[in-house]
């Protein structure tokens, strides 16, 4: 007779991954199967099922077992790259039958262990493809969830296109970013990336395919967006793409100090100055702040350009001026190679999301309570972006519902620490620990891709009846919480898991 497999070192033992050492998270929804026996069965029925691949190569099952944060360590039992919907509704259904959990991954650029496993089943879902292969018609786009955004950017753009939101980094998958928001430099003009779905499909934890918008599947479609797979993955989603305009004129404003800032945001986000420009983010590097702003042509052309130089220079005080082409793939580039000047590290990242009042607060509090100028070694850049909250679509898990201002702005602390120095890890931590305190008394709201260690009553306090009622659609859906278990929503002790 197989032993029930109890303590957690023996069912780690038990499950035989060879080398490494394992720095479990908090959040971790520890596993226990039923028998000895259901694993190898469950990985071999899915092995003999599905047209996919199982992943083997042991580099790449360690780059799994961690995320972009590389703080949270978690080994999934088995990694499965689907190679179409099918795979994944028989992956969906193994599990659910034999109740082991599955995690869901796009490109794994989350900071928290949000898009680990922790001894169950991992879901690759990544096209590392360059092409995608979206489909245009009736003036929307067609775009599975496994495409990554610079894939689909390219494309669009080679038919005079692009999509209204991009993240600067865009080695991220459509899905990956839809399950937490996805903000950019037109999100003070367009909203989020979620804000932007017409429609998706959502594959239910039970196997069943699902469509979804505004008026179909109400609550499917408003809490699986943002919703970081808790109620199954997004397979595929509709969004009406806009006209693709090649070169951008770029102003660069300098700001010595928080309240400069604000009065320069507020100077250029201001109705009577917006609708010159199509381009807002704004850093802090050095102690400085430097706003972006720019205006987008579909040529190059030095008439137009010089016409705005004169009209921006008008009202604000830039340093510099260039004008670029393809924009966005050229800010990608440039924020790759900013991540990778900073080697093996630790990224302990969380953006806060605040009104303009808050967001003066929130920086004054941050920077002379962690004084941060001392952390730049660790602590060497936040960044802002501003977004319209009129074009808020009632998502309750985005970072800017609910609230009132009609433009709020999301502040990144992106801290690099060198990997294994666990005393300034600590401090990236503590720092972020405060941050949060702050970004609940000052009503805000976090951005759950990132660090963000939320406790139960955190929760509670920034999402109230909506995580209650998050809770429930998961507890309808996914009874056994075998879908993304320990992510996010923490319904108690379930058959499938020993939390
Ligand atoms: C370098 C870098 C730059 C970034 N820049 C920006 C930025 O400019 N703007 C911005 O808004 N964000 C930005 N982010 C945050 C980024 O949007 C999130 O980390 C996003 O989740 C990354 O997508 P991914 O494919 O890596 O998703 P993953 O990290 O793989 O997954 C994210 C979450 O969604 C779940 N999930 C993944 N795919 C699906 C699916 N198909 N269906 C259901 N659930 C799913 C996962 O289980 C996980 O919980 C950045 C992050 C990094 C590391």
């Amino acid at each position: 007779m197989p032993q029930k497999v109890t303590s957690r070192r023996k069912f780690i033992k038990y499950l035989s991954f060879a080398g490494g050492s394992l720095a479990m998270g908090d959040m971790g929804a520890l596993f226990t199967f039923k028998d000895e026996a259901t694993p190898d069965l469950v990985a071999e029925m899915i092995k003999q099922q599905i047209k996919g691949q199982i992943v083997k190569d042991h580099l790449l099952v360690e780059e799994y077992q961690t995320d972009f944060g590389r703080v949270i360590r978690k080994e999934p039992r088995l990694i499965v790259v689907p190679q179409d919907d099918d795979d994944i509704i028989t992956v969906f259904r193994i599990a659910e039958k034999y109740q082991v959990p599955v995690s869901l991954r796009g490109a794994g650029h989350t900071c928290y262990g949000q898009s680990l496993s922790d001894g169950g089943i991992l879901i690759v879902n990544n096209s590392r493809l360059a092409e995608s292969e979206a489909t245009i018609k009736d003036g929307l786009v067609t775009v599975h969830s496994r495409t990554q955004w610079l894939a689909l950017e390219k494309q669009l753009n080679g038919q005079g296109l692009t999509s209204p939101v991009l993240t600067d980094y865009l080695e991220l998958t459509v899905g990956g970013t839809l399950s937490v928001g996805g903000y950019g430099l037109r999100s003070f003009q367009y909203g989020a990336q979620v804000d932007n779905i017409k429609e998706l499909e959502l594959i239910l934890p039970s196997g069943e395919k699902t469509t979804c918008s505004p008026e179909k599947n109400t609550d499917l479609f408003r809490y699986s967006l943002c919703g970081l797979g808790q109620l199954g993955l997004i397979s595929k989603v509709k969004f009406k793409p806009i006209p693709y305009q090649r070169y951008t004129s770029v102003f660069y404003v300098l700001c010595t100090s928080v309240k400069d800032f604000i009065k320069n945001i507020k100077t250029i986000l201001h109705p009577d100055f917006i609708k010159e420009i199509d381009h807002f983010s704004s850093y802090w590097l050095n102690g400085t702040f430097i706003i972006e702003i720019g205006s987008s042509f579909i040529e190059e052309n030095k008439a137009e350009e010089e016409k705005l130089k004169k009209k921006i220079g008008a009202q604000i005080s830039f340093y510099k001026n260039s004008v670029v082409k393809d924009y966005h793939l050229y800010l990608h580039q440039i924020r790759g190679n900013w991540v990778e000047r900073y080697g093996v590290s630790h990224h302990v990242w969380e953006d806060y999301i605040f009104g303009i009042d808050q967001l003066e607060e929130f920086l004054n509090r941050a920077i002379s309570e962690t004084k941060i100028s001392q952390y730049q070694n660790i602590l060497p850049a936040l960044y802002i972006v501003a977004c319209d909250t009129n074009q808020t679509r009632g998502i309750p898990f985005s970072p800017t519902y609910g609230n009132n201002n009609p433009m709020v702005y999301s502040v990144g602390f992106y801290y690099m620490v060198k990997y294994g120095n666990s005393s300034q890890l600590q401090t990236a931590k503590e720092h972020h620990q405060g941050f949060m305190k702050s970004c609940l008394e000052l009503k805000g709201k976090p951005y759950l891709y990132g660090w963000h260690d939320l406790t139960e009553n955190q929760k509670i306090q920034f999402y109230g009846e909506d995580y209650t009622k998050l809770k429930s659609l998961k507890k309808q859906h996914d009874p056994a919480n075998i879908i993304n278990p320990g992510v996010f929503v923490n319904p108690g002790k379930t058959a499938a898991q020993k939390i």
